[in-house]
């Protein structure tokens, strides 16, 4: 199907540059350039700049930023040279416009020398240093200090300014600089984060470390020949179009997945579909559009109002549309289903009898929109809604949006209710193939049964979501809706006496050692929430903490958490352990100013080992306020932790604003790693995509040495998981330190 698509938009390209051959003038970049013989443009660069670019074991250009401008170039109508070679060399060529891109870091300094386009990555630098040196929380803590950097790069125009002075190492790679510190002829060296990184691993600098926050955040773009403002307009209209594509997200993600593999990715065939349909869709927009000037002016007033009145009603048909269909699928969405549904279950209630209700969703669409872009989600979403519809004894089909379908199928007897759902499952787990992407995807069902779980459409819906949840919840495939789902009333007593808990300081809780694998030793411990009810006994955090977050009393746990957080990492300290110790927030906490304002006055040097484990759905509510909560909090050392990552909605563009100090790769991922491909796919491409947003990776959920092995393999930095340690009282967790600097006699005080 796909070649076919690729080849039909090959002719129909073909089709579209001899019509505008034949005559058509037009402004745009794309059509000018087919009548002039097209522009070429050299690109320059570092021929040893991994993964941005560089040239490969043949010679040949490759990197991000090499396909990036090759799509730029497609995009804007000219041919691209590539001259990779020494970086000093390739800035001064660019200056004697001998090569018309160079893509680097902005700098007010650059900016002096060079015109820049539109940037297109944020990127951030790191300070790495040997296993156990001083954490370096800014640039200005370098004075004094041998920092080994690129000549000329970013990192050596920041440390130049830095007063009382660096003594400035320098280097002519990036990469070099970490060696320099391994030889021990320099203290720290001050590199972009992928590239210390792929440093690290590549050449074997395992007793080097990242050792501060993300630094010099700056943007990412091509620097321009300076004088060439035509350039530079029409580099940026490439730019945004490849952007606005989400092509340069999905080359980005592709090339971090790819960066430690070795391998550079191939581009999918129907990315370059869509790229050379771009240029004949224009032609038709304006063909459309120069043909329905003529006829308007041929028009009669008559007809003219007549041909308004119909298209006023298509654009009210459309509309109406819209709101009755899903936009990326074309299924009716909740609002239509509920309408079909409600005389269907009225009418032919006979027939229905023990039908089913199915609620379908797909867990891995968001990771896969984070990862791959929106429009390979999209294109995932309308694969499963063509496997959906081949469902037997199928009955009604809509989607819910964000990967959520519903289904309600006749009714049947058991076993072979069973059996078909099973084989439901079956089919939308099947591999998916779009253009040289191979995926697979997972699904988990709620179902409702008519009559005895709802006769109106919407309790029966509503039936499903809740299985749905709860099957989420017990991390199971499918779960049937019952009764017992439905919230406790005796939550209410429940909540009171939590607050009493919190209140009367009774709220325990268990740290769960988190393992350094490359230093293979403990390096600080989650928190995790312990309470037991006087009456019930120990109830599961996944019980209460929910009930908090519903009633508005997670603020009470949250503050209460951190401080005893606080007061731990204090006794620590003054017996010189260097531990950290990770808090859970949840809901609104960051939205409110009360608990940033507590932690920021509480916390003293503390700041520094405090992490704080947020999940992306609730970074996601209010992003602009807790960005800059984030901020302030930052300026304290605190580091956020992004929780179970994978499992939330939130595009590449935010993570980056966001910068993570950590990502906590969700345990359902990790936990099936060793079985299942598209999950040890999943787990690489996060770690990549941590290292590139300067964040280290913590895995969860570890159960067996063997995915420990591979998670250290794949340059995994931190792992939890019951396999390794289970949640244990802090006197046992300090029990598992070395017997040095008091730990001995601080468990005493516990
Ligand atoms: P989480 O933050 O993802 O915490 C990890 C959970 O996974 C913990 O469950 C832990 O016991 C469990 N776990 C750790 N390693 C493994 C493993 O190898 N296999 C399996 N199957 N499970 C493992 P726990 O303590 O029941 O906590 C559940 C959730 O409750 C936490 O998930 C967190 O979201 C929430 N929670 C716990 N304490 C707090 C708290 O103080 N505040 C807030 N807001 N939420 C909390
Ligand atoms: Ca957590
Ligand atoms: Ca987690």
């Amino acid at each position: 199907m796909i070649p076919r698509i690729h080849c039909l938009a090959c002719a129909c390209l073909g089709l579209a540059l001899v019509l505008i051959g034949a005559g058509a003038t037009d402004a745009s970049p794309t059509a000018s350039s087919a009548a002039e013989p097209p522009l070429r443009l050299v690109f320059g660069g570092d021929r040893s700049y991994r993964p941005f670019h560089y040239l490969d074991v043949d010679g040949q250009p490759a990197g991000f930023d090499v396909e990036l401008f090759r799509r730029v170039a497609r995009e804007g109508g000219f041919e691209a040279e590539f001259r990779l070679g020494d970086w000093s060399a390739a800035l001064a060529a660019l200056e004697h416009g001998e090569v018309d891109a160079v893509p680097m870091f902005v700098s007010p300094a650059r900016a002096r020398r060079f015109a820049f386009s539109a940037p297109f990555l944020s990127r951030y630098h790191l300070v790495f240093g040997p296993l156990g040196a001083d954490h370096v929380p800014r640039i200005e803590a370098l004075s004094g200090r041998r920092v080994a950097v690129q000549h000329g790069g970013l990192g050596w125009e920041a440390l130049r300014g830095v007063d009382p002075p660096v003594t400035i190492v320098p280097v002519a790679e990036e990469a070099l600089a970490l060696e320099i510190v391994a030889e021990g002829k320099a203290d720290f060296a001050l590199a972009p984060t992928s590239i210390g990184y792929l440093a690290i691993r590549e050449r074997g600098l395992a007793d080097l470390v990242a050792l501060s926050p993300p630094l010099l955040d700056r943007d990412y773009a091509f620097a321009l020949a300076p004088g060439r403002p035509d350039l530079m307009q029409r580099i940026d209209l490439a730019l945004a179009e490849v952007r606005r594509s989400g092509e340069l997200d999905r080359l980005y993600a592709e090339h971090v997945e790819h960066m430690l593999a070795g391998s550079v990715p191939r581009e999918a065939d129907y990315l370059r579909t869509v790229l050379l349909a771009l240029p004949l869709l224009a032609l038709l927009v304006l063909i459309g559009l120069l043909w329905r000037g003529a006829r308007r002016r041929a028009l009669t007033e008559a007809q003219r109002a007549e041909q308004e009145a119909s298209s006023r009603q298509a654009a009210e048909a459309r509309l109406l549309h819209l709101a009755f269909h899903d936009p990326v699928t074309g299924l009716p969405n909740r609002i239509a289903f509920e309408e079909r549904l409600a005389p269907l279950l009225q009418d032919e209630a006979l027939a229905l009898a023990q039908a089913e209700l199915v609620r379908i969703d797909l867990p891995g669409l968001e990771m896969l929109q984070t990862l791959a872009g929106p429009l390979v989600a999209e294109d995932m979403q309308r694969v499963i809604a063509r496997r959906l519809r081949e469902t037997e004894a199928l009955h009604g089909l809509a989607s819910l949006g964000r990967g959520s379908f519903a289904l309600l199928l006749r009714g049947t007897s058991e076993p072979a209710g069973k059996a078909r759902l099973g084989a439901l499952i079956a089919r939308v787990q099947q591999r998916v193939e779009l253009g040289e992407l191979v995926l697979a995807q997972r699904c988990r069902l709620g179902v409702a049964r008519f009559p005895a779980h709802g006769r109106q459409p919407a309790a029966l819906l509503r039936a499903a979501d809740m299985a749905c949840l709860v099957a989420q919840e017990q991390g199971q495939p499918l779960r049937v809706y019952e009764p017992d789902m439905e919230p406790d009333p005796r939550d209410l007593t429940l909540l009171a006496e939590l607050r009493e808990a919190i209140a009367g300081g009774e709220l325990g809780f268990a740290v769960q050692p988190k393992l350094d694998l490359r230093r293979r030793r403990f390096v600080g411990a989650e928190m995790l929430a312990r309470w037991t009810h006087p009456q019930r006994g120990p109830l599961s955090p996944g019980v209460f903490v929910p009930l908090a977050e519903k009633a508005g009393a997670i603020g009470e746990m949250s503050c209460y958490m951190v401080q005893r957080a606080i007061g731990l990492l204090r006794q620590w300290r003054e017996s010189g352990l260097e531990l950290s110790l990770a808090v859970n927030l949840s809901g609104n906490d960051l939205e409110e100013e009360s608990l940033g304002e507590l932690i920021a006055s509480q916390c003293g040097d503390c700041g520094q080992r405090l992490i704080l484990e947020v999940t992306e759905t609730e970074l996601m509510r209010e992003p602009r306020t807790v960005l800059r909560r984030i901020e302030r909090l930052r300026e304290r050392g605190i580091g956020i932790a992004l929780d179970d990552f994978g499992t939330g909605y939130s595009s590449l563009t935010y993570l980056r604003q966001l910068a993570p100090e950590e990502l906590k790769i969700d345990r359902s991922f990790v936990a099936t790693m060793r079985t299942s491909a598209s999950d040890r796919s999943i787990v690489r491409t996060s770690i990549h995509l941590a290292h590139e947003l300067g964040a280290s990776v913590t895995a969860e959920g570890v159960e067996d040495e063997a995915t420990l092995d591979l998670l250290r393999e794949f340059g995994c930095d931190h792992a939890q998981g019951f396999g390794i340690a289970r949640p244990m009282p802090v006197a046992d967790f300090l029990d598992l330190q070395p017997r040095q600097g008091g730990a001995g006699r601080l468990r005493r005080m516990q």
